[in-house]
Parts: C-alpha cells; structure tokens; sequence
C-alpha cells in the first residue's frame, strides 16, 4: 500500500517545487515584494525567524529588515545582505544567518528622474507620492547620490527574555553622516497596511564606499538619482513558530507605536 502510493507522494513532498524554480534559469518577477512576518510581531517581541539570509535572497536582490535576535540593521543592494551593527558598521553576512523580518524585491525601476535640488525628508517623500500616483499600492524607491544629512540607527542584539522593541529603540545607538554619498533604498507601504508593514515610508541608507549606514530616521538629500516602481503584487511569509503564535499581532495603538519604533 505505502509503495503503490508512493511515486506520486514522492512528486509532491520531493519535488521541492520552491527549490527547482529558483535555481531554474526563469527570470525573477520585478518587483513582487516579498516579506517575512509582520511589523506588529517584530514590535512585539517576535525577534527570531525562520528565514535564511540564502534564502531571502532568492526572492529579491534589493531590501531591508533586520536580524534574529534583531542584531543590527539589514539592507540588501545588488543581491547583497549587508548587517549595519553598533555605529552603523557594514558587514557582509554569512546566508545561514536568519531574519524575523525582512522584505526584498527584484527592483526594476519604472520611473527615473534627477534631483538636482536640495529636498528635505518631506519635500522627498512627496516627490515619490508624486511619481508613484496610487496611495494604495506599494512603492519601492532608490535614490544614490548625495546626501546633505543622513541619521541613521541600528538596534542591537538582545538577549531572552525578549524586551519589546519600543524599550530597545529608546536605546538605539544613532549615527549622524553629514555631506555622504550613498545609496538610500526602500518601500512606500499604503496606510490600510499599517502593523503588517510600516505604513509610509521604511528607507535604510549604505554609504558609496559601503561601510556604513543603517535604518534612516531623518535625511536631506542634496543632488542625485530617484527611481521608482509601484508593488501591486506582495508575497508575506508567515512564521509557524511558538514565538509568532502568542505574539499580540492587534495591540491598541499598533499605529502610534510603529511610529515610535520606526519613525525619527
Ligand atoms: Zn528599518
């Protein structure tokens, strides 16, 4: 019995249907965003996932999110996960290290154009509404040039019990780049999405000679490139873990919170 079923149990369980299609020479889909959990469980504690760094990075060559045990900042340029740790150092890191939030996309950018004045986070952040047009579908955004100021923070590992991530960013260490050139990248999420992402905008920024950089809480950008693309098409991975399962995804003031974790 086990043996005349087995062949076509051995095509569903072994086909590793995930595996195959991503070593398949198919062009990856442009900007499907991929993500793992939700901001409302990393806010409550929900440091460590299920996701390698190998493989979130077949689903996407461009991205942030952070680290198990939210050890340091991540960006992800040109297929590579860079970790930003204490003073907003860059260092390459290892594909077996996992992330319990992440997202990433294969960027391919729909919109150009040059700045060639200086904006402020505001003045910036409107210009991208401009071009992207529809609130509610994602954005994705790179703008590499010149930057007037950049603060940037980096939360640093934690130990168990976990504390929420409200405590640990009161005592994030920040790092402000003045006069830097760099690439700063990341995603517009529409306010209905609020907990599962950070509604509006999540950018981390990478220093031109890569060796720093982190999430970006305040910014001026001085002269450079922008481009955009719209995200109508988003892929989130849930964890199955003990963690996610008794995490309060729903809390009251979810919104005023995210603000605090991730805003200036
Ligand atoms: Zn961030």
């Amino acid at each position: 019995m086990v043996r005349s079923g087995q062949t076509g149990l051995r095509q569903d369980t072994q086909g590793a249907p995930e595996h195959g299609e991503s070593k398949s020479k198919q062009k990856p889909v442009a900007n499907r965003l991929y993500q793992t959990s939700t901001m409302a469980a990393l806010l409550d504690a929900v440091y460590d996932g299920e996701t390698t760094l190998d493989e979130l990075l077949q689903h996407g060559n461009f991205g942030l999110g952070t680290f198990n045990a939210l050890d340091g900042e991540m960006i992800v340029t040109d297929g590579v996960a860079r970790q930003f740790r204490a003073e907003g150092v860059a260092a390459e890191v290892p594909g077996s290290l996992k992330t319990p939030f992440a997202c990433v996309t294969y960027f391919e950018p729909e919109q150009t154009v040059s700045i060639d004045e200086p904006l402020d986070k505001a003045e910036f952040e409107a210009l991208v509404d401009r071009l992207v047009g529809n609130p509610n579908l994602f954005a994705a955004l790179r703008f590499t040039g010149l930057c007037e100021k950049v603060d940037t923070r980096t939360v640093f590992c934690q130990c168990h019990p976990y504390p929420p991530m409200l405590e640990v960013v009161k005592k994030q260490p920040t790092l402000t780049l003045n006069a830097v050139q760099g690439t700063m990248i990341g995603f517009r999420t529409p306010a209905y999405m609020q907990g599962i992402n950070v509604a509006g905008y999540h950018v981390h920024f990478l220093t031109e000679d890569q060796k720093r950089g982190g999430h970006v809480t305040e910014y001026k950008v001085t002269r450079g490139t922008l481009e955009v693309a719209t995200i109508s098409d988003v892929d989130i991975r849930l964890p199955r873990t003990q963690q996610f399962a008794q995490a309060n995804l729903s809390p009251d003031h979810l919104h005023q919170a995210i603000q605090e974790a991730e805003g200036g």
